[in-house]
């Protein structure tokens, strides 16, 4: 894994603080004064740098998208309220009525909703396919395709797409690849090497420094040439490679008003500077916790990337450097195995979210997916027996500890006899 943390320190901010504070300050304010009227006339005219109005661009807000730039290489980054608000700015931005979009059919359930339902309204047809299935990706694949969607590692599945065939076949049909890369954020994978076009986090998970707020990312790699797509193709001769951008500032982002607030920026600033080590310890964690499940009595089945031959192991190897994140799903008996075992753990916390710094668990199918019918649930791979594991940056014995204890108990035994 690439060490990041000295790019994320060394991000200048665009101008000298005037108190020399080392954390770049909150401007939790909405409107900028001018001296004149003319600075003001060039401001709006996109002529100079400085900020307006906070819903359009702010500083706090504008340090973590430097950042974000700086540690990705890419061209540009929207900074957004929350993970679906980047999922939903951009594709907004790129599909109009009569177009459609391949997607994977393991996608997080939000943005499932918002594609097989939300935009579905606008007459934008979502083809969701298997991510594992490069041909029925190719075969679904059209010229009024203009997004290709995949996340990199899907949840709870815990499958993994081979990035860089998909990239190819969004390449040649002149649809933008775009990836929900939340699971494996940089450090873990580098999408501009594996040829993304749009990476998608949601900062709420690892950037945020363990849930403290919502937020969410639109990573621009320059890669696109946006003159293939119709919503942007006017606006390629004035724009070049950054037509995405203005398209975004101009209209989509600034109309829809996703902007992320300057005080969830500032904690997502301070949640960056210790991303590298959480990641480390909560990944780590996560490898020694999914080989010691392999091992638990009432284990029937684990679901980790890359932990046994024919799970992926060589595109964890190549995609993420043998390190796919710190999410794991097993099965038990039941539902009620299930429920028993989450009760009886005393350290591990219940909650929907993923990486915290505390390990979290969840029973999928009465949960995230309790709206859905049994039928389809089961073609979503979330069955009754299933359970989410977000692993934190506690002490691997403590946890190993907690759920020995859990499946040992009483209750547990006594529901799978
Ligand atoms: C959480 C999550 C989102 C949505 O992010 P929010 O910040 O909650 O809006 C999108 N995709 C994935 C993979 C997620 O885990």
């Amino acid at each position: 894994m690439k060490d990041l943390t000295t790019k994320i320190f060394n991000t200048d901010f665009p101008r000298k603080d005037p108190y020399g504070s080392i954390h770049f300050p909150v401007y939790d304010n909405v409107a900028f004064e001018f001296e004149n009227s003319e600075e003001l006339a060039r401001t709006f005219a996109g002529k100079t740098d400085r900020h307006v109005y906070s819903r359009i661009t702010n500083p706090t807000v504008a340090h973590l998208e430097n950042r974000i730039k700086n540690l990705t290489g890419s061209l540009n980054v929207i900074a957004t309220s929350s993970g679906m608000a980047a999922i939903a700015n951009t594709v907004l931005a790129l599909v109009q009525n009569g177009d459609n979009i391949v997607c994977s059919k393991y996608i997080f359930g939000n943005t499932y909703s918002l594609l097989n339902k939300t935009i579905k309204k606008f007459g934008v047809e979502t083809r969701f396919v298997d991510p594992c299935d490069v041909d029925e990706i190719s075969e679904k694949t059209d010229d009024k395709t203009r997004i290709i969607f995949m996340e990199t590692i899907t949840n709870p599945q815990m499958v993994v797409c081979d990035v860089e065939k998909i990239s190819e076949i969004a390449g040649n049909s002149g649809a933008v690849f775009v990836m929900d890369t939340t699971a494996t954020p940089p450090p873990v994978f580098e999408a501009l090497e594996y040829g993304v076009d749009i990476e998608i986090i949601s900062s709420t998970k690892y950037i945020s420094g363990g849930a403290t707020s919502v937020g969410g990312l639109i990573i621009d790699y320059g890669t696109f040439d946006w003159s293939q797509n119709p919503c942007l193709e006017n606006d390629y001769r004035k724009f070049g490679p950054y037509t995405f951008t203005a398209y975004m500032k101009n209209e989509v982002h600034r109309n829809l008003g996703t902007c992320l607030s300057p005080h969830n920026a500032y904690l997502q600033n301070l949640g960056l500077e210790t991303m590298q080590l959480r990641i480390e310890k909560s990944c780590s964690n996560a490898v020694k916790i999914a080989k010691s499940l392999l091992d638990m009595k009432r284990v029937k089945k684990v679901n980790y990337p890359g932990l046994y031959d024919g799970n992926s192991k060589d595109m964890t190897k190549k995609y993420f450097n043998g390190n796919p994140g710190s999410i794991i799903t097993f099965e038990l008996e039941s539902r009620e195995t299930c429920f028993g075992f989450m009760d009886n753990l005393n350290l591990i916390k219940k909650s929907t979210n993923i990486h915290d710094n505390r390990t979290l668990i969840i029973h999928p199918a009465s949960t995230i997916f309790t709206e859905y019918p049994a039928k389809e649930r089961e073609n979503l791979g979330v069955s009754d027996s299933l359970i989410r594991l977000s692993v934190g940056i506690e002490s691997f014995d403590d946890l190993t500890n907690d759920i020995k204890q859990a499946l040992d108990k009483e209750e547990v035994v006594r529901n799978v006899k």
